[in-house]
């Protein structure tokens, strides 16, 4: 018997869902459906800056509405920042975490101090500068109550890892090899905690993937790069590597892909506008009866 496959939707409440989160939520519901497998709903919350929680109510509404059922009780990541910060500390123990007080100004001017910066998955590749700070200048600036975020040291991370090159499937694009070099100069030393909140999306996402046994990472293919650094954190603490299947991006009448800063209508605008859910998802370019109840 093959494993039970579990997915997950994991949206961000910064704003109210559209269409394109509606076929990646549909995609995901679908897969476990179609499998017999568990599908998980999680709230990827920790920025706080950022999220509401109307935005959150708002998810579970409109989820509902497309005829989506979740298990509960659902995860909401800001509940849980104490496991982040412990599996921080287990990384700050092995050495492999620096303390980052710059900000995005200095390491712009840092990297155009130095020429042409190597461009990474993110932008502009972080130069490392705080590195090599002496232990007594990270203590003193930390109480000094400076900010700072975590950065992780990856050159460092790779080196306590073993069984290069690490490996991870993603079901379109197959097998895909991960090697310190792609790490250090697609990523560079990632922050996994920052200054204004203290945990990062790669660690968060990361950590509960594993932490509810996700089998399966159905997701958008902006984040496929992201997934060679979360099979790095996969190495490092020991957790599984699921299956991913990154899929295509829907896009707006001129290509744009559809974004909530972009104004893409939301799926309570079409709903006001008196679209049904069977109507939303054949504008996904999902079969509407696999939703049905
Ligand atoms: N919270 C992330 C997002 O909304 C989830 C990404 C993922 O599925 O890994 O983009």
């Amino acid at each position: 018997m093959s494993p039970l496959l579990v997915t997950r939707c994991a949206p961000s409440p910064t704003g109210y869902l559209h269409l394109g989160h509606a076929y990646a939520a549909g995609i995901a519901y679908a897969r476990a459906r179609q499998a017999g497998g568990r599908f998980l709903l999680r709230v990827e919350d920790i920025d706080l800056t950022r999220c509401r929680p109307e935005f959150t109510s708002a998810i579970f509404e409109d989820l509902a509405w497309l005829g989506l059922r979740w298990e509960q009780p659902v995860r909401r990541q800001s509940e849980h920042f104490s496991e982040y910060r412990s599996a921080l500390d287990g990384l700050r123990d092995r050495g492999l975490l620096y303390p980052c007080f710059c900000t995005r100004k200095q390491i712009a001017a840092e990297i155009s101090a130095a020429g042409q910066a190597p461009h990474g998955f993110e932008g502009a590749v972080y130069p490392g500068t705080c590195r090599y700070l002496s232990q007594t200048e990270r203590q003193d600036r930390t109480a000094a109550g400076e900010a700072y975020a975590l950065r992780l040291d990856v050159a460092a991370a790779c080196a306590q890892v073993s069984g290069w090159p690490l490996r991870w499937q993603d079901e379109a694009a197959g097998e895909q090899a991960v090697m310190p070099e792609l790490l250090r100069n697609g990523f560079g030393d990632v922050v996994l905690a920052r200054k204004d909140t203290p945990a990062s999306y790669h660690l968060c996402v990361t950590h509960d993937d594993a932490l509810q046994g996700i089998t399966l990472v159905t997701r958008g293919d902006d984040l496929f790069p992201a997934t060679h650094l979360h099979r790095l954190l996969q190495a490092l603490f020991g957790w599984p590597t699921p299956a991913y299947a990154h899929h295509r991006l829907l896009t707006d009448d001129s290509g744009e892909r559809l974004a909530k800063r972009k104004n893409a209508p939301s799926l309570r605008e079409l709903r006001a506008d008196g679209m049904s859910a069977a109507q939303v998802w054949r504008m996904a370019g999902l079969d509407a009866g696999l939703f049905a109840a």
